[in-house]
């Protein structure tokens, strides 16, 4: 008898976890390692939202079951922030709360792909999606990006990779793994040509928020598109609130394809810890002045690692206008040595104590992908010593 199901077979780890995990082990062993690998703000979360949590715990109403798709209170908050930040006028009907956006994705694949559906995903794309479209049955269709476009398609591209079959299109705005941000014209004629072929348009905009133009937000496809009505937005407070471990993401869109998503759920995990919830409501209606102090300083880090990145001769990079990582092109660090930026990245971790991502994982080969929610002076420290291995290679 087989031990696993095929089906999870072929589900792999998250390799930014996996190399997360051994950076920990290194660092146990007494090594000095320096992770750019985190996918986190490395900031702890505001103290007023501490405090809401506390008081939270504290209350017996918190203690028990509550409503599936979250508590009201909060999916009226949710209501009102998509409003202000993705301009998109949204009924609290509309909303489902879940552990982390990581669980909207998952279920929204589940709510609406049929086996054999096709999903748009541009590439180079964040490692989880693939796996959560082929649990639910569908293919996932790659859609491929250069860094000369700055890793962006365009409906061009989309019109290529379009078949008889195409369900969905995943919209990731500013990107992880590579700070692609796409402005309102570029957004919108997606959005359309989306509306024009009665595609699903996915719109994770987690990272909606650390963006380091002239704007404070990405624009929302949802919100630049009129007519945009097979549109489900995911979001949370994970990296605007610096609250990973605090697991409260949303999703929303059509009642029925939600309320779809909130059966599962209803069967899965039921509501997300109260406590937390509290706490994330807290965040949405509290002061936003930490948003801005936390994306100040990203955004002063990411300066200094592109500045650092751009000196390094044989290093390509298109700067990133979001998120908080920098993916550059290091193929021409590649040969008998490290034949692959697998075998790079492992060799930077043992050898230099230096963690990075792989771009394998995130189906873009040549490329690393370096975090930078980390100290100034471990960014410093640590891209020199980087810079350091790569000149004698
Ligand atoms: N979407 C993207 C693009 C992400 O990078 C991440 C976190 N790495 C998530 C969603 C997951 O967010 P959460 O912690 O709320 O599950």
């Amino acid at each position: 008898m087989a031990r696993v199901s095929q089906r999870l077979q072929r589900i792999p780890g998250s390799a930014t976890l996996a190399i997360s995990t051994r950076a920990r082990e290194m660092r146990a062993e007494g090594r000095d390692v320096i992770s750019f690998g985190a996918g986190e703000p490395d900031f702890s979360t505001p103290e007023h939202i501490v405090a809401a949590a506390q008081r939270a715990a504290s209350d017996p109403a918190n203690h028990h079951y509550s409503a599936n798709a979250g508590l009201q209170p909060l999916r009226e908050a949710i209501a009102e922030y998509t409003q202000t930040h993705s301009g998109v006028p949204v009924d609290p009907s509309q909303i489902l709360v879940t552990n982390g956006a990581k669980q909207s994705i998952f279920q929204a694949f589940a709510a609406l792909l049929d086996p054999g559906d096709e999903v748009l995903l541009p590439a180079p794309h964040w490692v989880t999606y693939p796996s959560g479209i082929d649990l639910a049955g569908g293919v996932t269709v790659s859609v491929p990006t250069s860094m000369e476009n700055g890793f962006k398609v365009t409906v061009d591209d989309l019109e290529r990779y379009r078949s008889e079959k195409t369900n969905l299109l995943v919209f990731v705005s500013p990107s992880n793994p590579t700070g692609a941000v796409y402005d309102a014209d570029e957004a919108r004629a997606i959005g359309e040509w989306a509306v024009q072929h009665d595609i699903w348009v996915l719109a994770d905009e987690i990272y909606q928020r650390l963006v380091y133009g002239s704007e404070d937000v990405a624009p929302s496809i949802a919100g630049v598109t009129t007519d945009l009505e097979n549109n489900l937005l995911v979001n949370g407070v994970a990296k605007s609130f610096a609250m990973t471990g605090w697991r409260v993401g949303w999703m929303i869109g059509p009642e029925d394809v939600v309320g779809a998503a909130a059966r599962h759920q209803s069967h899965a995990t039921g509501n997300v810890n109260n406590v937390a919830q509290m706490a994330a409501l807290a965040g949405l209606t509290g002061a936003q002045d930490t948003v801005v102090a936390m994306r100040e300083a990203f955004d002063k880090r990411r300066q200094a690692m592109v500045a650092m990145l751009s000196e390094a001769d044989r290093i390509e990079l298109a700067e990133p206008q979001g998120a908080f990582y920098v993916f550059p092109r290091v193929t021409s660090m590649l040969g008998s040595e490290y034949p692959t930026t697998v075998a790079l990245a492992e060799a930077l971790l043992e050898e230099t104590g230096i963690a990075v991502v792989p771009g394998e994982s995130f189906g873009a080969p040549g490329f690393i992908r370096l975090s930078y929610a980390l100290s100034d002076s471990d960014l410093e420290r640590g891209v020199s010593r980087m810079l350091d291995m790569f000149g004698s290679l």
